[in-house]
């Protein structure tokens, strides 16, 4: 297990890796998403892979992340621009456990897939929705401050996404691709909204949300 020093009350740390925005120099900005969820006592936990092997593995170099030290690797569903880097970084991350929806269906070079289906707990406090709409899946963190989830691009709908994440407890925040997702009321009760790479409507959310809306980008790094 991989130990982070991380600020006390907090119990994850997220990292953007991929996104089309970069907000650190030399990071490369490229469509689609993937992000870094570690914390104390959890496995180090890689959600997504964006577009492109060589971007990923460069922007986690930049990063100081070793693609050896990947514990789990999340899929939340079978776009390109959350899957290109899939193979490459499991060529480095060869005891990696793979969560994918079950209807990914490609070779792995590794032996510890699970198909989800259904919701599930992953480890203690990660949990996946399942997958929703026949095509999505999110996942779920609960710790002492509550739940925040972590979307690919919401196809399923963000509300959709919320309420299936709620049967985990209170749902304090969201984190990713929101697509076309406008019903900017289900957004209220939260107080961390971070629209990532395919959101459509981002000026219009921190509009709304000023104070809670954080800008997303490669680099970002947010403590739940
Ligand atoms: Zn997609
Ligand atoms: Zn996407």
């Amino acid at each position: 297990m991989h130990e982070i020093d991380i600020n006390e009350e907090n119990n994850f740390r997220v990292t953007v890796v991929y996104d089309n925005e970069a907000l650190v120099e030399g990071l490369e900005a490229d469509w689609g998403f993937a992000c870094l969820i570690e914390g104390r006592g959890i496995p180090r936990v890689l959600f997504d892979t964006g577009n492109r092997g060589t971007i990923l593995l460069h922007n986690l170099e930049l990063l100081g992340i070793d693609p050896a030290s990947i514990d789990l690797i999340v899929i939340s569903h079978a776009h390109m621009d959350h899957t290109g880097g899939l193979v490459p970084i499991l060529n480095l991350a060869r005891n990696a456990t793979l969560y994918i929806p079950s209807s990914l269906n490609i070779e792995f070079p590794v032996k510890n897939v699970i198909r989800v289906k259904r919701p599930v707990q992953i480890r203690k406090g990660i949990y996946s929705t399942g997958k929703l709409d026949d095509i999505e899946q999110a996942l779920v963190l609960s710790g002492t401050r509550g739940v925040y989830v972590i979307v690919g691009c919401s196809h399923p709908g963000v509300g959709k996404i919320l309420n299936a994440a709620s049967r985990f407890g209170h749902v304090k925040g969201i984190i990713g691709g929101f697509h076309g997702f406008n019903d900017f009321g289900k957004l209220n009760d939260l107080s961390i909204i971070c629209p990532c790479h395919c959101s459509q409507y981002k000026k219009e959310i921190a509009g709304l949300f000023p104070e809670r809306c954080i800008r997303c980008g490669a680099g970002l790094v947010i403590e739940l």
